[in-house]
């Protein structure tokens, strides 16, 4: 996993108030425009700053019974979020996944074996999409639109195929490392809730014991900050369009994953 560049965050700032907000309202006009051309958003870094919605995203299974464990506590938490599923795991486990629709969660298509696609041919990165699509579509009846490329790496040819092939690359504003060995659940809250804005992408891993202890801690933390939890897709839709970037650098975190 890769280490990201954190820029400033200035916390008790309005976020509408800083230029980036600015820059985003600018982008959200043109993306309107896209839209009314039929243009789908093709990638998402982060959700509406200017609204107290977040999206918790979970990447890398099904992990069997750990991922059975999360989504009852999800359940508990009356919290829908978002899996990007690796494809050879979803067809190890196509009942966890069956399970993440009927209660609610988006899935997201995260490649057929998790492979760092700029290492890739193109043609092979059009198969790990096509085949985790086929997957998902044979399991749950209809594909996903949300993608998230393994370690949050691409480039623009990745990106072109991934927004020819009708998917929104996914990408997140917050990164608290959950996999780094000694992490607990208090030390991934701590680092999310140091740094969380709304519209805040939340980059979590299924299968861990850690996040899965996190879980409850930072959504009543984050619930009594006034955030909503929401699927991926909800985040696009409620944030009026402030959400298509075509030109921020490849990975963005707000986080810094130490
Ligand atoms: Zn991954």
């Amino acid at each position: 996993m890769l280490h990201f560049i954190t820029p400033p965050t200035m916390p008790n700032q309005d976020p509408r108030s800083s230029p980036e907000y600015r820059r985003l309202v600018a982008l959200a006009a043109r993306d309107d425009a896209n839209r009314q051309r039929g243009i789908r958003v093709t990638k998402v870094v982060t959700g509406d700053p200017s609204q107290r919605l977040a999206a918790l995203t979970f990447d890398d299974g099904p992990h069997g019974w750990r991922t059975i464990d999360l989504l009852t506590i999800l359940k508990r938490l009356n919290v829908k979020a978002t899996f990007f599923v690796v494809g050879k795991m979803a067809l190890r486990y196509p009942e966890i996944i069956e399970q993440m629709v009927l209660d609610g969660h988006e899935l997201g298509n995260h490649t057929y074996n998790h492979y760092r696609l700029p290492t890739i041919p193109l043609s092979l990165v059009a198969e790990e999409l096509n085949r985790t699509r086929d997957v998902l579509t044979g399991i749950v009846g209809s594909p996903t639109r949300l993608f998230r490329p393994p370690g949050g790496e691409y480039n623009d040819a990745i990106q072109k195929l991934i927004a020819q092939e009708g998917y929104t690359n996914m990408l997140w504003t917050d990164d608290p490392a959950d996999y780094k060995p000694g992490r607990t659940g208090e030390k991934i809250t701590e680092l999310v809730m140091r740094d969380i804005t709304p519209g805040g992408i939340i980059l979590l891993h299924s299968g861990l014991i850690a996040t899965m202890n996190a879980v409850p801690i930072m959504v009543n933390r984050m619930r009594s900050q006034g955030y909503q939890f929401v699927t991926c897709s909800e985040l696009i839709q409620r944030g009026n369009g402030l959400l298509h970037l075509q030109n921020v650098p490849a990975r963005i975190s707000r986080t810094a994953a130490t």
